[in-house]
């Protein structure tokens, strides 16, 4: 279908405030404004903006497995708003803008890094069907369409479905993840990510604590994956 065909059918809409675009266009003038991105010193290996340094005091002290980090949004009430209608209110072309966005600001730091594949942070299975899609994948299938990169979703895994992250407090957070992630070895032997995944990036919607993602990085480490990069769309600040 031409895409003024598909926009007239299925308008789409802005995914700060929700009025209908016009064709062609990802965010209404004002919330572009409004979307706050983030700058410039950040934490070399989460991407959240500090002060002075490298890292940031959480990435300092904790476990990382990660090479880097990026992160493009604060997760602050607009992007709350839109993340929230991503995921639950079926608003699947607000990834459409996070892609745009991740792509113009960090594009070029992507094809240097070169990743074999984009891999996103995966959900539950259950969650899987009661949503339909993984808002991470849907955010890495458009960043890989924009920059080449093939998305891989049958690599890593969620085991058991982990309570809503932002219910828990810290400690919990990370007994909640710890455990939760597995790599598929029977479809990705070790020689097959040596040759195929040797450099990922790791692609998910919200970075709290981080977690979640040194979750997953850990898990892909131990599956032969040489270096991690990753891509938050938005970070919690604060930490
Ligand atoms: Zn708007
Ligand atoms: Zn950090």
């Amino acid at each position: 279908m031409k895409e003024g065909l598909t926009h007239l059918i299925f308008p789409r809409k802005c995914p700060g405030c929700g009025i209908v675009l016009p064709a062609g266009e990802l965010v209404c003038e004002e919330c572009a404004h409004e979307f706050r991105l983030i700058g410039e010193p950040a934490c070399m290996i989460c991407g959240r903006p500090i002060n002075s340094g490298e890292k940031c005091y959480t990435c300092s002290t904790s476990e990382r497995s990660n090479d880097f980090g990026i992160a493009i949004f604060a997760y602050d009430d607009i992007m709350r708003k839109a993340m929230s209608d991503l995921k639950f209110h079926g608003q699947k072309d607000n990834s459409e803008y996070f892609a745009a966005m991740a792509v113009s600001r960090v594009g070029d730091r992507i094809r240097g890094f070169d990743p074999c594949a984009l891999i996103p942070v995966p959900v539950h299975k259950t969650r899987f069907r009661e949503r339909g899609f993984n808002q991470a994948e849907e955010i890495c299938n458009k960043i890989g369409s924009l920059i080449g990169i093939p998305t891989i979703s049958d690599f890593l895994y969620r085991n058991r479905k982990t309570e809503y992250q932002k219910n828990l407090s810290r400690m919990k957070r990370k007994r909640n993840t710890m455990g939760a992630f597995s790599c598929n070895t029977e479809k990705y032997p070790p020689e097959k990510v040596a040759k195929e995944l040797e450099r990922v990036l790791l692609v998910d919607d919200i970075y709290t604590t981080g977690s979640t993602m040194e979750g997953c990085a850990a898990k892909l480490k131990e599956s032969g994956v040489e270096q991690i990069g990753l891509l938050s769309i938005s970070i919690v600040m604060g930490n």
